[in-house]
């Protein structure tokens, strides 16, 4: 078992990372609740793999009630948040009793945002099941939701009072899903943590030990920057073109950030500011992990960055890194980057 304490002047919670952590989460549950009423928020595909054996398991200690939505982007939307509420409410649910999110990203940010937001507020546990949720969403608390076709543009920053992460669930995750969520946790080594990428380079399986050293670097920057105003830019690293490439090329979102690392990768080494060995190591990486590692030539997408919404006035902010473990913050005028292209 690993553990992380995720400490915010607000709020300050752990993260359990341990096989099999599923099936005895009520323990780790009473540790930070002790009412007796818990409402399980899941979407229509963990539902059939995971809920009841969740439902069995918190039954020793609390009284279980559920929700389940369509699985899917589709349901990050005000409908289906509205149609939650008002389920949880028909079930009379009182403002000191416990959410629990089980499910990938978006049972987590719509939940974190319930929770936020209902009766001003209830405490919620985070169950990610997917390596992306688990990678990602587990840590930092951006809450959210869609709304017409804006990802992520209502929402709030909301901590959980517990995270449990089980990687055994990786087993029932489908190949491009889970793919979805090693192109965070690479990046994540490539950004901070060069342990962590020899680790990636010698074995295969994502355990426990994989799965928390990819966390401290989030936890790292996420303590410095808790409402993403400066540090946490660096976890934009490719994404800037990943975002550019994404639609354009149907990549799911973690497919996108590999070909997009390597894009900025490029970019870094044109500028001389990236050691121009870290290409090949990275592509082995990517390559290992079946994920795209193609080369999109740079240049063509340096004029869509113009327009990504991190932009502060007249400065684009690239993501680049020098070497393995470490990332920083190159800042371009705008004039200079329309010269460039
Ligand atoms: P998701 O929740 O849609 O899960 C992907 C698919 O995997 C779904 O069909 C889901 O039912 C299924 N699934 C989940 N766990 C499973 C398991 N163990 N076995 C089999 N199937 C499983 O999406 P996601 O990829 O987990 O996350 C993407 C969402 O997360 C996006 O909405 C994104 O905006 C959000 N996100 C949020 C943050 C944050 O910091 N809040 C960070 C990254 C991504």
């Amino acid at each position: 078992m690993r553990q992380l304490k995720i400490s915010l002047k607000d709020n300050s919670y752990d993260i359990f990372i341990e096989n099999g952590i599923i099936s005895k989460a009520n323990e780790y549950i009473k540790e930070v609740y002790k009412n007796k009423k818990v409402y399980i928020i899941t979407d229509s595909n963990v539902e059939k793999l995971y809920l009841n054996q969740v439902i069995e398991v918190l039954k020793n200690d609390f009284i279980v009630d559920y929700v389940v939505i369509p699985a899917g982007e589709e349901s990050k939307c005000l409908n289906v948040y509205a149609s939650v509420i008002d389920s949880l409410l028909e079930k009379n649910i009182r403002r000191n009793e416990l959410l629990i999110a089980l499910g990938g990203g978006v049972i987590g940010d719509l939940v974190g945002f319930i929770s936020a937001t209902l009766y001003r507020g209830l405490p919620y546990v985070s169950i990610p099941t997917s390596l992306l949720s688990q990678m990602d969403s587990s840590i930092g608390g951006k809450t959210g939701i869609d709304f017409y076709d804006r990802k992520n543009i209502i929402g709030c920053f909301k901590q959980p009072s517990l995270v449990l992460i089980d990687p055994l669930t990786h087993k029932t995750l489908d190949k491009r899903e889970f793919n979805n969520g090693m192109g965070e946790l690479i990046k994540h080594a490539i950004i901070g943590n060069d342990h962590l990428f020899n680790l990636l380079l010698n074995q295969s399986i994502i355990d426990e030990n994989i799965i928390y050293e990819s966390l401290s670097v989030k936890k790292r920057v996420v303590e410095l920057d808790p409402f993403d105003q400066g540090e946490r830019m660096l976890l934009n690293f490719g994404h800037t073109f990943g975002h550019a490439i994404e639609l354009k090329m149907n990549l799911k979102h973690g497919e996108a950030v590999a070909v997009g690392m390597l894009m900025a990768i490029k970019f870094g080494v044109d500028l001389g500011l990236t050691d121009s060995d870290i290409y090949s190591k990275v592509k082995q990486v990517l390559d290992l992990y079946d994920l795209p590692s193609y080369e999109v030539e740079y240049k063509e997408y340096l004029k869509e960055t113009l327009y990504d919404k991190k932009n502060l006035a007249g400065i684009v902010n690239f993501i680049l890194v020098d070497k393995i473990g470490h990332a920083f913050i190159h800042k371009i005028k705008e004039d200079e980057l329309k010269w460039m292209l």
